[in-house]
């Protein structure tokens, strides 16, 4: 069921009804009660769900329509429910596609996330940049929908040639509320240039042929040939991220796998920001993905792509570390992490090896340019 196209599935009542009748008399129709539970696996979720042909899709934030924000909303509130999450982010993007993301806990606020910071990593990591529409449900009414730090990430993401409009929709278990972003933040510092990407479609979720039991990755013992196809993922993302190398000159390439013992690869590439609080690294999408994906008690090593770096000295960021650290599973006890240079993989060691390390002495070699 997992790789069928959800529009299949999608009710032919409503595909044959393009009128778009009142709320009333649809809201059983488009996403109705048991929808969330019968057709939207974890992984699903992650690869991204299609706008139903109907809806056309809406490329612009002038072209999203009360339907599209009234059904987006309670879709994004039953998805909260279903997951027992206390936010809960979907993205429409200009291509017509959904995408989910859930809050990333962590002891140390610097790396906590937002559930539209976790859509986004994925998002952009499938090849979708600019979004005419963002819709978060949180449950604690009490709380601004959205905060400074999501605003400027968001602002990197305007739909080109809609004038740096979004549409933001805040729906709670009581309400909803529609924003336009630059109401909410006037003067964003970011966003100001589209950064001048390649997007390839790809998905932030693959099945690939290997299994690893704790030994193995205590022992790191993974076949090369399952690195291999790792790597052959990462090069190929990496051309949908500002983080190309090319967009902002001095930042470096950077693409991340997250990968389970029954060999389910998450991927994700760099976001960067003009507002550098903004950026996010590859490691933390890849582990939103997996998050989303429902399988983050099982995760089994992380492998990084960074092919400017001198060969040797490709590493993890500290705040990465941090937050793999999270997501270690204590049947295994350890986790792998592999780096891959420009050609060849580096370096394969455990996180506990390597746990006190990070880009800050890494800086301090010579980029290879
Ligand atoms: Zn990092």
């Amino acid at each position: 069921m997992a790789d069928e196209p959800i529009l299949n599935k999608w009710p032919s009542a409503f595909c044959q009804n393009p009128s778009m009748p009142e709320r009333a008399a649809y809201e059983s129709i488009w996403f109705p009660p048991g929808f969330v539970k019968a057709h939207c696996d974890p992984k699903s979720l992650v690869r991204g769900l299609p706008l139903p042909e109907t809806l056309q899709v809406p490329i612009c934030p002038e072209h999203i329509t009360h339907t599209i924000t009234s059904e987006l909303g309670a879709l994004t509130r039953d998805l909260a429910h279903h997951y027992k999450v206390a936010s809960f982010t979907t993205i429409l993007t200009d291509q017509g596609q959904l995408f989910f993301g859930m809050p990333r806990n962590h002891a140390h606020p610097n790396c906590y996330g937002h559930s539209v910071e976790c859509a986004t990593g994925i998002a952009v990591t499938s090849g979708n940049h600019s979004f005419p529409l963002v819709v978060t449900y949180e449950k604690d009414t009490s709380r601004p929908p959205f905060d400074g730090l999501v605003l400027e990430r968001l602002a990197e993401h305007f739909v080109p040639g809609c004038d740096r409009r979004m549409k933001l929709l805040h729906v709670s278990d009581v309400s909803e509320t529609l924003y336009d972003h630059n109401a909410l933040l006037p003067f964003p510092h970011g966003g100001a240039s589209r950064p001048n990407v390649s997007p390839r479609h790809s998905s932030a979720h693959k099945k690939l042929d290997f299994n690893l039991s704790a030994d193995d990755v205590c022992l790191l013992n993974i076949e090369r040939n399952a690195l291999r196809a790792i790597g052959r993922e990462l090069r190929a993302i990496v051309h949908n991220s500002s983080a190309d190398g090319e967009t902002r000159p001095g930042r470096k390439r950077h693409a991340a796998c997250v990968f389970t013992a029954d060999g389910d690869a998450y991927f994700g590439v760099n976001l960067r920001a003009d507002v550098r609080a903004a950026d996010r690294c590859a490691e933390w999408n890849a582990l939103s993905a997996a998050l989303v994906g429902g399988d983050k008690e099982r995760i089994a090593g992380v492998m990084v792509y960074s092919p400017d770096y001198e060969e040797g000295s490709v590493c993890c960021c500290g705040k990465c570390l941090n937050s793999l650290g999270d997501f270690i599973d204590p049947n295994i006890g350890d986790m792998m992490i592999a780096y891959m240079g420009r050609t060849s993989i580096d370096a394969l060691k455990l996180y506990t090896e390597v746990k006190n390390t990070s880009y800050g002495e890494a800086e301090g070699r010579s980029l290879r340019r």
